[in-house]
């Protein structure tokens, strides 16, 4: 067991089993060994390579779908926050496009970046640093960001929130913990049942063994920008990985290092933990919020309705012979065997706005 593992041992063995959502807010966050505290982990050599990683379209189409949109709403004084920017290739994209097509953008949006990793934040000011925009940073969303239309983008961040388990047992939903026993670490079903309201009433028909997983923080998260939007303006694009119209009945938690899957429990800190978005419980917060949500439709969808293969073709045109890089960059991206169809997108729009691009 790593040093972070016995750490967290020593933590159960004072105070009792802990959550999975506790776990995991250790095993990210922990500012001397968490796997985001301490790392860059993204790129050719990282533990796995997100879609602006893969290719510049990326972030440049995400960054047209901000400016259509605030182009729609009359070009308002404004903010674009994005949340977990990795190592800002997405914004760093988005915003040569956005200056490019719509430079008064730059003059009337301040941009925020949300990071709670100082490793990362650090890569991420040296990427924007020729950027032209008006940027800060902040270690997490707040109600100060809500005074403004809020235009906001979200690139495999909420996976990376922390989760609750729920295991369906002749007892009732029992939550599924992490318990000690000497430095290992293992899963236990909580004994008694937990309290019903956390489950919702359409699970009640779940076989036995199911799971249901939750996000405190991903909807508290979505309700705080659902409402700004809702009462400010704005538009709010999340992608990631997850769900469509229902959850399953399995588990989602998973770790990844050096792109294998690897143990969640054994090393603490040395693998990426995320779980599956559960995009149709924030369509309903959102929309409990006031605002009104889009999709979730696939990744591969929305990047063809907004003109990635279009975009491949002129990047193609730019260089010399055929391009077999930008073909392949493509395909990753939105076929359904790669990342079209498991990645998906959510848009949370006010009420009384145009359709946004691509839903
Ligand atoms: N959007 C980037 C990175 C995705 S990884 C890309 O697509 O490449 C998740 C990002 O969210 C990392 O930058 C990580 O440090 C950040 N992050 C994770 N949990 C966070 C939290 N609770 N608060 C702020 N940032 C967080």
């Amino acid at each position: 067991m790593n040093a972070l593992g016995q750490r967290i041992a020593r933590l159960i063995e004072a105070q009792g089993p802990i959550s999975i959502a506790q776990f995991m807010t250790i095993a990210l966050h922990d500012p001397q060994n968490g796997y985001y505290a301490t790392r860059d982990p993204f790129g050719h050599q990282g533990d796995f390579i997100t879609a602006p990683e893969i290719s510049q379209m990326f972030g440049e189409l995400l960054g047209l779908w901000i400016a259509q949109c605030w182009h729609d709403q009359r070009k308002p004084e404004a903010r674009l926050v994005e949340l977990g920017p990795g190592r800002g290739t997405l914004m760093r994209d988005a915003l040569r496009v956005i200056q490019q097509l719509m430079p008064e953008f730059l003059t009337k949006v301040e941009v925020v970046l949300v990071e709670a990793s100082p490793t990362l934040t650090a890569i991420q000011k040296d990427t924007l640093a020729k950027s032209g925009a008006n940027i800060r940073w902040t270690e997490q969303f707040d109600d100060a960001l809500s005074d403004k239309p809020l235009f906001l983008l979200a690139n495999e961040f909420f996976d990376a929130l922390p989760i609750r388990q729920f295991v369906k047992t002749e007892r009732g939903w029992c939550e599924r913990m992490v318990v000690a026993n000497g430095d290992a670490l293992d899963f236990a079903l909580a004994p008694d049942a937990t309290s019903s309201s956390i489950i919702p009433a359409n699970r009640d028909s779940a076989p036995m063994g199911a799971f249901y997983e939750t996000s405190s923080a991903a909807t508290a998260l979505t309700q705080q920008i659902a409402e700004a939007i809702a009462r400010k303006g704005g538009a709010s694009l999340i992608v990631d990985y997850g769900y469509g119209a229902e959850a399953g009945f399995g588990e989602t938690l998973q770790a990844v290092a050096a792109q294998k899957y690897a143990s969640v429990l054994e090393a603490p800190g040395d693998a990426d933990l995320s779980a599956h978005v559960d995009f149709a419980a924030l369509a309903q917060t959102a929309r409990e919020a006031g605002a009104t949500p889009y999709g979730p439709v696939r990744q591969g969808d929305l990047l063809e309705a907004i003109g990635i293969v279009q975009r491949a073709a002129t990047l193609a045109r730019g260089r010399l012979g055929a391009n077999p890089q930008i073909d392949s960059q493509l395909e990753r991206l939105i076929l359904p065997d790669q990342m079209g169809t498991l990645f998906k997108a959510l848009a949370i729009m006010p009420a009384d706005v145009p359709t946004p691009p691509g839903f």
